[in-house]
C-alpha cells in the first residue's frame, strides 16, 4: 500500500483536464507540492496582539471548486513486477469508451456507476522503470500519469525432474498444442464482472514455490514460475479463489487436470495438476466452490496446485488478489 500513495499523486499531478495531449517525452516524477485549487488561508498563527483581544475572524474565502477534469485512481494497485494495476477513470461523465495505453498495449476500459476501469497485468519479466501512462478517448488523450514499475525480488532455483516428469518436456508438439489451447482459453472477455472483494486462497497446505522464481529444470534455462505452488496431500478439495464461470475443465498435457475460471474483466484464475474435477466447462462457481482436487498429474515433483492468476493474458502473483478487493 506504502508505494500507491505517491503514485497517485504522480499520477494526479501529471493530469491534464481540458483534453490536450500531455508531453510524454519528459515526464516529471518527481514529486512536487500538491497542487492548490485555491487561495491558500495560510493558517500560520496570527500574533495575538491582545489576549483580551476578541478572536480575528477568519478571513473570507471564496468557495473551493471541486477538482477539474478526469483522474486516474490506481486505489489497490500493485506496481512492482509480477503485480497488478486496477486502473479507474474518475471524474469523466462526458467521455465515451476510453482506453488506458501502457507500454504499447491498449486496455478498453469498462463502465461501472461513474466510473471507467480496467485491469492491467505486469509480468514478471516487465522492466524495471517509469512508464507513460495514458486514459484516451476518441484520439485525445485525457489524462496522463506516470508509473513507476519496481523489481519483484524473485528467487533463482533449480529443480530435478525425474525422467517420468521430465521427459514430457520433450515433446514439443503437445507442449504447443497445449499453450495454444491455454492461450485461447484466456483471450476470451467477458466484459461482465463475475466477483468482487478479495479472493480466497484455493486449498489448505504450504506454500511450496512462490510466483516468479526464476527456475531452471534439470540444468536448463530459467523461466519465472508462473503460479504459486500450494502442496498437500492427494485428495486436498480445492475451492474457486472468486466468483466465476468455468472456461475449461479438462486434462491438459503439462498442467495435468486444469480448470480455468472466467472471473470477468479480462481477470481469470487456474488451478492444475489435481486428481480429479469437480466442474464442467460452462458452469458458474461462487467463491468458495470446490472444483476439484489435489493431485500429481502432468509436469510435478509431487501433489500440490499450481494456482494462477491471468489478466488480460499475463499471468501475476495469484497471492496479490486476496489482500483486498479492488472493486471499480
Ligand atoms: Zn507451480
Amino acid at each position: 500500500m506504502r508505494l500507491i500513495v505517491p503514485l497517485l499523486v504522480a499520477i494526479l499531478l501529471a493530469a491534464c483536464g481540458g483534453g490536450q495531449a500531455a508531453p510524454t517525452d519528459t515526464p516529471s516524477p518527481t514529486p512536487s507540492p500538491t497542487p492548490t485549487l485555491s487561495p491558500s488561508p495560510s493558517p500560520a498563527p496570527t500574533p495575538s496582539p491582545s489576549p483580551t483581544q476578541a478572536p480575528t475572524p477568519a478571513p473570507t474565502l471564496e468557495p473551493t471548486p471541486p477538482p477539474s477534469g478526469p483522474v486516474i485512481d490506481l486505489t489497490g494497485s500493485h506496481t512492482e513486477q509480477g503485480g497488478f494495476l486496477a486502473v479507474r477513470l474518475r471524474d469523466a461523465p462526458a467521455v465515451v469508451d476510453p482506453t488506458v495505453v501502457l507500454a504499447g498495449v491498449t486496455y478498453t476500459m469498462l463502465p461501472a456507476a461513474d466510473v471507467w476501469y480496467t485491469y492491467i497485468g505486469l509480468p514478471a519479466w516487465f522492466a524495471i522503470g517509469g512508464y507513460p501512462m495514458d486514459v484516451t478517448a476518441g484520439g485525445q488523450v485525457l489524462v496522463s500519469g506516470w508509473l513507476e514499475v519496481s523489481g519483484g525480488g524473485f528467487a533463482f532455483e533449480s529443480i530435478t525432474l525425474p525422467p517420468a516428469s521430465s521427459d514430457l518436456l520433450t515433446d514439443t508438439a503437445r507442449i504447443e498444442e497445449e499453450r495454444q489451447r491455454v492461450a485461447g482459453i484466456l483471450a476470451g472477455f467477458t466484459p461482465e464482472r463475475y466477483w468482487s472483494g478479495a479472493w480466497i486462497t484455493p486449498a489448505a497446505g504450504v506454500v511450496s514455490d512462490q510466483f516468479g522464481t526464476q527456475r531452471s529444470i534439470n540444468g536448463g534455462e530459467y523461466f519465472a514460475h508462473t503460479g504459486l505452488d500450494i502442496a498437500n496431500a492427494e485428495g486436498t478439495p480445492i475451492y474457486a479463489a472468486a466468483s466465476g464461470v468455468v472456461a475449461l475443465s479438462e486434462e491438459l498435457f503439462l498442467y495435468g487436470n486444469a480448470v480455468i475460471l472466467d472471473h470477468g474483466a479480462g481477470v481469470f484464475s487456474g488451478y492444475n495438476h489435481m486428481t480429479s474435477l469437480a466442474v464442467s466447462a460452462g458452469s458458474f462457481v461462487n467463491q468458495g466452490d470446490l472444483i476439484g482436487h489435489m493431485g500429481e498429474t502432468g509436469l510435478v515433483t509431487g501433489p500440490h496446485v499450481h494456482w494462477e492468476a491471468i489478466v488480460h493474458g499475463v499471468r501475476v502473483d495469484p497471492a496479490l488478489w486476496t489482500q483486498g478487493g479492488v472493486e471499480p
